[in-house]
């Protein structure tokens, strides 16, 4: 049986509180296709008024640090997080993994302080082009998700993203034969790692997924949704992806 679409917004470094309004837009497309699951991921800042101004619509954070509390000056752990209003957390993104340098085990540590603070979790796993031309991308991104992978998983809390990073921002998408080859890969790789429950973890294909590809990338057999960053900073560019994958 199809896994439940959802489709999640990542706002990356954009936003301040004059966009509350187009999350009240999108909240509002998103309340009309209830087959569907629909998240943003603002910035910190915007979490908590955004949680109060649409309280039936799922906000989340973009990272989380794997320590309850503690001397890491700039960082929230998980239950701030859980204050704020948000629901889960993208972990892992690849521009996290380049910019901040985090590693596999600091994105699994962080999945079992999301999970152990009651929320969900978005893993990014993603290859570069050099590792595609090498032919290793599949062999990169399985061996991501084996380290990033939580002690605990269930699909009741955990998401997986494929985000080629040379498809991040760039308008370029993968051919549908390759999005379908990962996605299998990855689901094969779910299958090793957790057993029955693997069928039932959604995996999000992202990169520069908008209003006019994103059908047929939904289309393709083991995509469960979307990430998706530029294309969901306004109701104008993000309804149509929601559209597409009700
Ligand atoms: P993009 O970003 O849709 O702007 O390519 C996706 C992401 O980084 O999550």
């Amino acid at each position: 049986m199809a896994n439940r679409k959802f489709i999640v917004g990542n706002w990356k470094m954009n936003g301040l509180h004059d966009q509350l309004s187009d999350i009240g837009d999108i909240a509002a497309i998103a309340s009309e296709h209830k087959d569907i699951d629909v998240a943003i991921c603002p910035p910190t800042t915007l979490i908590a008024p955004a949680a109060e101004k649409v309280p039936d619509f799922m906000i989340g954070a973009q990272d989380c640090h794997s320590a309850a509390n503690g001397a890491h000056t700039g960082c929230l752990s998980a239950d701030m997080i859980r204050e704020t209003g948000a629901l889960l957390s993208i972990l892992g993104h690849s521009e996290r993994r380049a910019d901040q340098h985090e590693t596999d085990a600091d994105v699994k540590a962080k999945a079992e302080a999301v999970h152990a603070a009651g929320l969900g979790a978005i893993i990014c796993v993603g290859e570069t082009e050099a590792e595609r031309d090498d032919g290793k991308a599949v062999e990169v991104v399985c061996g991501q998700l084996e380290g990033s992978f939580p002690e605990e998983p269930s699909a009741d809390w955990l998401t997986i993203a494929y985000e080629p990073v040379w498809a991040i921002g760039t308008g370029r998408v993968p051919e549908t034969s390759d999005v379908e080859e990962m996605h299998a890969a990855i689901r094969n790789k779910l299958g090793k790692l957790m057993g029955d429950g693997a069928d039932a973890v959604r995996i999000l294909y992202g990169g520069s997924m908008n209003g006019g590809n994103a059908a047929a990338l939904l289309a393709v057999p083991n995509v469960d949704g979307g990430l998706v960053g530029g294309a969901s900073l306004t109701a104008e560019k993000f309804g149509p992806i929601i559209e597409a994958a009700a």
